[in-house]
């Protein structure tokens, strides 16, 4: 069996570790939907439960960084990348199958897939998927959601593989979430499963509601600029976006950064843009937030890599640092 030393962190050594994808110095750009960034010192795509939990437990004995990526569509890649090792589950982490009013489905299993599946089966509660981009295990880790409706409470079982190589079973009560956050969220566990528990209910009555989220997110998302969806969290009572309309930001641009003219709370990437002009941007809403309307505006994208952590701690006030 190989080992990663502590101390001596060689990530070739990763090549003969896992059967998946390993690649280094690897660009993570065409990862996100923002299609920006730096890149990570390596990049794997573990295929198997047991080649996902060794890597897990050597790079946790080495205590070399780690991160883990789903469909990259809500977050902020770093410019000046990650020397560390980003980790995206292969395709052996997709598929699902249906139990009854249950979807046990692989967390590398597409949001589009499992509406589709479900909408099938008549079973509804996820139709506000329709039009969320990425896999069911970043929803599950980040509690996506759209109006009042969230997948944390249509999670019944999870499995997950721990930063020491453990492969757990989590029962629904083992998880917590809250407005689009949860108890797994940079918690060092990949989720490897998720079983959902929805309600059978006629095909006619889920058709109608997924038409009107999509026909929603039609008229009021950007439908081709780079982007990874709600920039800030919507305050009690408000939007995020309303907010930053009504201080004249519409349009504000740094960089290659653009406040998109569809909806106020999407900050589009113009092509070159930089994580950097991203952020700009982000501490312009708020400023001009705080000053006029004293709300304070709190990030929903999270920024992965090595970010300079003082130099973006005031617009990423909420978080730690990852
Ligand atoms: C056009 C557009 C519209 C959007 N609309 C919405 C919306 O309506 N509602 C909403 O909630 N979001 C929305 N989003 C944001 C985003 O699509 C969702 O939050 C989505 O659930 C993120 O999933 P992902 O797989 O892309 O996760 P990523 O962005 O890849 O990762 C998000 C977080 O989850 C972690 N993670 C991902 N997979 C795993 C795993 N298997 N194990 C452990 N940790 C993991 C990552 O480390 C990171 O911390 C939108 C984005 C876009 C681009």
């Amino acid at each position: 069996m190989l080992t990663l030393e502590r101390e001596t962190v060689d990530f070739r050594e990763l090549e003969h570790l896992i059967k998946g994808k390993v690649e280094f110095d690897h660009p993570m750009a065409p990862y996100t939907t923002y299609h920006l960034g730096g890149k990570a010192a390596a990049f794997v795509e573990p295929q198997t439960i047991h080649d996902l939990a060794e890597l897990l437990r050597c790079l946790t004995h080495a205590g070399a960084p780690y991160l883990m990526l789903g469909g990259g569509s809500n977050v902020l890649f770093a410019d000046e990348g990650f020397q560390g090792v980003m980790i995206r589950l292969g395709r052996g982490f997709q598929g699902l199958h249906i139990e009854g009013d249950r979807v046990r489905a692989k967390a590398g299993t597409k949001l589009v897939t499992v509406l589709a599946k479900a909408r099938e089966a008549g079973l509804g509660g996820v139709e506000f998927f329709a039009g969320i981009p990425g896999t069911i295990g970043g929803a599950v880790v980040g509690n996506a959601g759209a109006k009042k409706a969230w997948i944390g409470p249509t999670v019944e079982e999870l499995t997950i593989v721990t930063p020491h190589g453990q492969v757990k079973r989590l029962e629904k009560t083992d998880y917590t979430y809250g407005y689009r956050n949860s108890s797994l969220k940079l918690s060092g566990n990949a989720l490897v499963e998720v079983v959902l528990r929805l309600k059978k209910e006629p095909r006619a009555g889920i058709e109608k509601k997924v038409k009107e989220y999509f026909k929603v997110r039609r008229g009021k998302q950007p439908k081709t600029e780079k982007n990874a969806g709600s920039v800030f969290k919507n305050p009690e009572g408000n939007f995020s976006g309303r907010l930053t309309e009504s201080v004249g930001l519409k349009g504000f641009k740094v960089g290659g950064a653009r406040v998109s003219e569809v909806h106020a709370n999407f900050i589009i990437n113009e092509g070159a843009a930089t994580a950097h002009d991203v952020v700009a941007v982000m501490r312009e809403i708020q400023k001009r937030v705080w000053k006029e309307c004293q709300i304070q505006l709190e990030p929903e994208i999270l920024p992965l890599g090595d970010w300079n952590w003082e130099e973006i701690k005031d617009v990423f006030w909420n978080m730690k640092g990852s």
